[in-house]
């Protein structure tokens, strides 16, 4: 039987955009999901959505094909996944739920009308595990690059969880092992390189570049246990995401590199590269963990939380009052004790800005 959320083949077959039209792709949007009930949904001048409450939480996030993605490596199925599991990271990391979505399309008129059809099986692959519901969107023509942006809400959880409440004394923790993506990424861009690595290791890290799992049920878990977190994702690395708590909260953040999860696999790759590990874990990105903080004493609840909702925890450092020495921002206390400055890339550089 089809899926009933998919688009109907024969509505969205290999026709280039330039014969499918944008009303007919719009059509193919129309029994992608049914309205939550008092909803209006795809196509009226403007979507209706029901709110269990009177405050939203929300983001959005584009992607520019050869700025975040390439077509030859990145299929259009895993792009769908992937604009919506970026949003959905974002409220992840407020410990919102997300409740719907807003999808804008850019799209060059050579494009097979397959294409959109495959790009709307991951996204709403990806939507209908966490409930989340595509309100609407828009879709215009594009000169050159595919174009995507998606803008999520959701409802907040028990607390907002914002990155301006790390205190001194908190321990710092992970919600997954850094540096996955970023190899998953050389895989992809260099496979030359890695053949040797085995099938099993290059897939998993393969995937964790393209099918992001955002951490949904771990920033609930966080805001229903009550304690003071601070917290924020780590979509542009690990040394960005410590920078950026260590600003917002005005402390400084020292993780201990003995204490950062080991991945063979993640590590084969940098070695064949040439780079160290720690290259990738601190800088790489596109993890979509979280990233966050709480008082010593929460630590064995936060713990527990997170494993009840099936996310692992590393710690990985603490915060301190920031004093001459230490100073305010993020720091690595290297295997041999030393401390260094991260104040290394802040994210990628859209604008080539020093
Ligand atoms: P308008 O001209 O009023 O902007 P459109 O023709 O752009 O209307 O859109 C018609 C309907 O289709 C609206 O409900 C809009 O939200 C929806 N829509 C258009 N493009 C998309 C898309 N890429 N994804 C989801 N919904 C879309
Ligand atoms: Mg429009």
């Amino acid at each position: 039987m089809r899926d009933s959320r998919a688009p109907h083949p024969s509505r969205a077959s290999g026709l280039p955009l330039a014969q499918l039209g944008e009303a007919g792709l719009i059509a193919t949007l129309l029994d992608a999901q049914p309205p939550p009930s008092g909803g209006l949904g795809i196509g009226d001048d403007a979507a209706l959505i029901p709110l269990p409450e009177a405050r939203l939480v929300t983001s959005v996030d584009a992607l520019v094909e050869d700025v975040h993605f390439r077509r030859n490596t990145c299929s259009a199925e895993d792009l769908g996944w992937k604009a919506l599991a970026v949003n959905l990271s974002d409220l992840a990391a407020m410990g919102a739920r997300p409740t719907a979505a807003l999808l804008v399309l850019s799209l060059p008129s050579a494009l097979p009308a397959a294409w959109v059809n495959d790009f709307h099986r991951g996204f709403l692959a990806l939507a209908q595990a966490h409930g989340v519901w595509l309100a609407g969107g828009d879709t215009t023509g594009s000169p050159g690059p595919i174009m995507v942006s998606v803008t999520v809400f959701g409802v907040p959880g028990a607390q907002l969880l914002r990155r301006d409440q790390a205190k001194p004394g908190d321990q710092l923790f992970l919600t997954g092992v850094p540096g996955r993506s970023a190899a998953g990424f050389q895989l992809l861009e260099r496979p030359q390189d890695h053949q040797t690595l085995p099938d099993a290791w290059q897939d998993s890290l393969r995937q964790a570049h393209l099918r992001p799992v955002p951490q949904i049920a771990a920033g609930l878990a966080l805001a229903a246990g009550g304690a003071r977190v601070a917290l924020l994702d780590d979509s542009d690395g690990l040394a960005c995401s410590l920078q950026h708590l260590a600003a917002a909260s005005q402390v400084a953040v020292i993780l201990e590199e003995s204490a950062l999860p080991a991945c063979p696999a993640r590590d084969a790759v940098a070695r064949t590269r040439g780079v160290a590990p720690l290259e990738g874990m601190l800088n790489g990105g596109e993890d979509y963990h979280l990233v966050g903080c709480c008082a010593p004493d929460d630590r064995a609840c936060i713990e527990a939380a997170l494993r009840e909702s099936g996310t692992p925890s590393f710690w990985v450092g603490e915060v301190v009052s920031p004093e001459r020495g230490v100073t305010s921002g993020a720091w690595l206390r290297g295997l041999n004790g030393a401390l260094h400055r991260l104040d290394g890339p802040m994210g990628y550089r859209h604008f080539g800005e020093g």
